[in-house]
Order: structure tokens, then C-alpha cells, then sequence
């Protein structure tokens, strides 16, 4: 195969098969290279795949009865826990059950490798059906670059050349490096563990549990107690018969803490209200994968240069501001985009930075950057652990007596906060994260 790309696309996950389609779907001659055995299998997340894009890629997917999602989320829960204890903020809408959904749980090994199918599906209907490619199993070595332009990449002693390369190769971003656009040192502390267990029920006892109604779906996230005092949060996902149920935990936080991602997931599988909800529940699958903070410090210093852009957790796209996870949101749109700039840069015959630095515009103009722009004070906010340890606490604390009737004259309820607010916390600590809050939210 001595033929030269249109462009070469490294990782199939959510980025790379989303930037796949838009080349397939623009007849264009691509190569997609994953080193996993199979798109997703080397892929973790929660996860829920947030936003309505993945309909873009996959029109009225929800009509398929077993499609690559396993369920859509109508309910959604915050929970803070302190050792004993769990306060929720609850929302449930029947509003989320309209099509094109706002969100569907998915689980990456089924869902990329779904997703890569359609992407072949759209190259065998493509005028390069014989000449594009999804090849795995093979890893990138290096992009191959010359005047410091990228024209292609070489696997073991193989070369392949291609006018453009799309770096999506998620967040152990080595090739990103290599190419110069990002530093060779990422601070540990921006950087987290994700742990994660599929754990398996009867359907039917799963759909009691959470209340699903056909493919309805809850999403719960965790602050407080689930971490065990290190820097991160905790999430449950429910699945068709399964629950995804794990942490994001600070790598450097968790060394200086001397905790371990094992000993946080079985301490939080421990708290007596999760131990109830995973009652005859059996693990199935136990994964483990890098995740950025979505600290905007750490971003490679440009997401173009001759010949590559670089899209999803490779440009450390991700926002974690609290509510949700989005990772693959953003990768998918990520992906979408820099392949509708590729697709410019052949009509115009220029793969240069001069044209590829259009994805930058779009990017910037995209929620992706708009979101990672407004939201970075609450990023920030996350790394005080007043809001993983103090406030959860404090919270709980609260909840338990506000919720408490003991034959005993009840106080008011500002009493009860103020009993809470100086055993874990300030009335000036609470001003300051109320003030900073306000501004980040
Ligand atoms: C525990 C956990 C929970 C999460 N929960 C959520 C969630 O609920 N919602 C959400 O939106 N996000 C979530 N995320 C984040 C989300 O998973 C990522 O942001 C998203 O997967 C990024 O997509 P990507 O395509 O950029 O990278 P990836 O999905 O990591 O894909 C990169 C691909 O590139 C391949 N690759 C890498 N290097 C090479 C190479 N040299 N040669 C060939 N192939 C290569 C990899 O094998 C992989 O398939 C979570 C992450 C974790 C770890």
C-alpha cells in the first residue's frame, strides 16, 4: 500500500470514528489506525455520552433495537456523601424521554466497535470503498514529519503517507509530543485515575431498583465520601443489565494520601447507601484508564500545525465542572470538526497551518471551547478540598437533622445549618466558595 491518503486518523475512539464518518460520508480517502484488537477495546468511560451529536453520525439511531448505547438518561441525581450518610439533588423528567436524546449511557466496547461498523458501513458506500481503510491492531509509532509538516506516520519498520494526520489518540497523548504540541511534562495533578466496575443484576431487579421504564436510563454522580478525602468523585451509570459504578481520583493526591484506586472503589462499594443499591449485584468487568482534570494549563499549546490537528482527550478536551463528566461529547464534536476542516483543506489543495487553522476557529466557536473557557474557575474550584470533603460533610450533617424528628422541640432550620456550618466548615469559608461559585457557575 504505497498510495498516498487523503489523511490518517490515529484512534478509533469517539474522536477518531466521528472524524472516520465525516471523511467517509465527504468520498474521502482515509486510514484509520487503531492499536486496540478492535475499536473500544481499549477504551473506559463512565459513561454517558452527553449532547445529541452521536444522531449526526448515526441518524435515528434509538430506532435500533440493539444499537451501540444501552440506555438514555432521563434521570439524573447529585449525591453528597459523608461516612454515613447521602444527600440528593433529583431530577427526573419525562422531557428527556423525546428523541434525539440528551443523553445515553454507553459502554465503550460494545459502543466504538458499533460505531466503527457504521463507519465502515459509510466507506463501502464511499467512492474509496477499496481504498479506505479501518485497521487494528496496529500501533503508531510516529508521525512522520518533514519541514516540520506532517506527511504521514510509521508503524514498526512500515511507512504510511497521507497529506494530513488527525491525532486522536486520547489522553496518554504521546504522539501529540512528538510532534511538538505539547509539553513532554504533564503535573500529575492534573491528570486522574478513572476505576470502574460493571456489575450485573437481573433485569428486572435493575429496573425495580432505579425505577427504568423500557430504555430509560439514571445517572448518578458522587461527592464526598466516595473518594475517601482524595481529590475526584464518584458515578453510577445504569446499563441495560448491568450498572457502571466507579471514581476519578487525583493521581497526586491519591500518592501523597497513600490511598490506592482499589482500596477507594472498595470503600466506597462499603458506604451502607450503596452497599444496599448493589444488593445481588455480580461484577462482570473491572477497567482502569487515565483522565484529564480539563485544566485549561495543561492543554497542548495548539490543536494544528502543518499537516495535523489533534481532536478529543489528545487536546485534553474534557470538562469536569461538577454535574457530569464530558469527554466524549466533546471528542465526538472534536472529531466532526476536523474532519469538515480536512475535507476544506483537499478542496482547496492546502493542508497547511494556514488552512488547517480553521479547526482552531471552529473549535473556539464550538460549545466545546465556550464551555472549557466559562467553566474553568469551576475547575479550579474542584482541586479545594473544602468542596470534596468539608462541604459534602457539612451537607450531610445538615440533611441528618434537618430529617430527623426525636420527640424533641425541633429547631429552625437556619439553627440546624448553623449547628453544621461551624462544626465543618466557616460562615467566611461558605462566603468564599459562595462568592467564587457564583462567578464559575
Ligand atoms: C472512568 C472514566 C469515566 C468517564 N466517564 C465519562 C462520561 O461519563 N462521559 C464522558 O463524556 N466522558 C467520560 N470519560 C472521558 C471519556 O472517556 C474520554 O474523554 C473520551 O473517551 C475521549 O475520547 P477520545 O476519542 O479522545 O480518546 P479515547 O476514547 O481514549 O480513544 C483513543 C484511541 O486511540 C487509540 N490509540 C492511542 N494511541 C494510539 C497509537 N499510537 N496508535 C494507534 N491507536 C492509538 C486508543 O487505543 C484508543 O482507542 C470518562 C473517562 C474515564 C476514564
Amino acid at each position: 500500500m504505497d498510495e498516498k491518503f487523503d489523511c490518517i486518523i490515529v484512534g478509533a475512539g469517539v474522536a477518531g470514528l466521528a472524524a472516520a464518518m465525516i471523511l467517509a460520508r465527504n468520498n474521502m480517502k482515509f486510514l484509520l489506525i487503531e492499536k486496540g484488537e478492535f475499536a473500544g477495546s481499549k477504551n473506559v468511560s463512565g459513561g454517558v455520552l452527553w449532547g445529541s451529536d452521536l444522531a449526526r453520525l448515526v441518524p435515528e439511531y434509538w430506532q435500533e433495537e440493539d444499537g451501540g448505547w444501552e440506555r438514555f438518561i432521563n434521570h439524573r441525581r447529585l449525591t453528597f456523601l459523608d461516612e454515613q450518610s447521602a444527600f440528593s439533588i433529583d431530577f427526573k423528567s419525562s422531557h428527556f424521554n423525546e428523541t434525539p436524546y440528551s443523553g445515553v449511557v454507553v459502554l465503550r466496547s460494545k459502543f466504538d466497535r458499533w460505531l466503527a461498523e457504521k463507519v465502515q458501513n459509510a466507506i463501502d458506500e464511499s467512492d474509496f470503498a477499496m481504498e479506505s481503510f479501518i485497521a487494528t491492531n496496529i500501533k503508531v509509532d510516529e508521525v512522520l514529519m518533514e519541514n516540520d509538516k506532517a506527511v504521514g506516520i510509521r508503524t514498526g519498520e512500515e511507512e504510511f503517507s497521507a497529506d494530513s494526520v488527525i491525532i486522536a489518540e486520547g489522553v496518554n497523548n504521546l504522539l501529540t509530543r512528538q510532534v511538538g504540541l505539547q509539553n513532554d511534562y504533564v503535573p500529575a495533578d492534573h491528570i486522574l485515575t478513572g476505576i470502574k466496575e460493571v456489575i450485573r443484576f437481573d433485569q428486572k431487579v435493575l429496573e425495580d431498583r432505579f425505577q427504568l421504564n423500557g430504555l430509560s436510563g439514571m445517572s448518578n454522580e458522587f461527592v464526598g465520601y466516595a473518594t475517601d478525602g482524595v481529590e475526584g468523585g464518584g458515578f453510577l451509570y445504569t446499563n441495560r443489565d448491568t450498572i457502571s459504578l466507579g471514581l476519578v481520583a487525583g493521581i497526586k493526591d491519591m500518592r501523597e494520601k497513600e490511598k490506592s484506586p482499589h482500596d477507594l472503589l472498595n470503600n466506597f462499594k462499603m458506604h451502607p447507601v450503596i452497599k444496599d443499591i448493589l444488593q445481588d449485584g455480580e461484577i462482570v468487568e473491572y477497567s482502569a484508564h487515565a483522565v484529564s482534570s480539563g485544566d485549561k494549563r495543561v492543554m497542548p499549546r495548539e490543536v494544528y500545525k502543518d499537516g495535523v490537528l489533534l481532536c478529543g482527550e489528545a487536546a485534553n478536551l474534557l470538562m469536569n465542572a461538577g454535574k457530569a463528566i464530558q469527554g466524549m461529547d466533546y471528542a465526538m464534536r472534536s472529531g466532526i470538526l476536523a474532519a469538515e476542516t480536512i475535507v476544506e483543506a483537499k478542496e482547496q489543495a492546502d493542508y497547511s497551518s494556514q488552512t488547517l487553522k480553521q479547526y482552531k476557529q471552529k473549535l473556539q466557536g464550538s460549545y466545546v471551547m465556550k464551555d472549557i473557557n466559562s467553566f474553568q474557575d469551576a475547575v479550579h474550584m474542584l482541586h479545594n478540598p473544602t468542596m470534596y470533603q468539608d462541604m459534602p460533610n457539612l451537607i450531610c450533617d445538615f440533611g441528618r437533622k434537618f430529617f430527623t424528628i426525636d420527640n424533641e422541640p425541633t429547631k429552625k432550620s437556619r439553627n440546624l445549618l448553623s449547628e453544621s456550618v461551624k462544626k465543618h466548615s466557616s460562615y467566611w469559608d461558605l462566603m468564599k466558595i459562595g462568592f467564587k461559585g457564583a462567578k464559575s457557575l
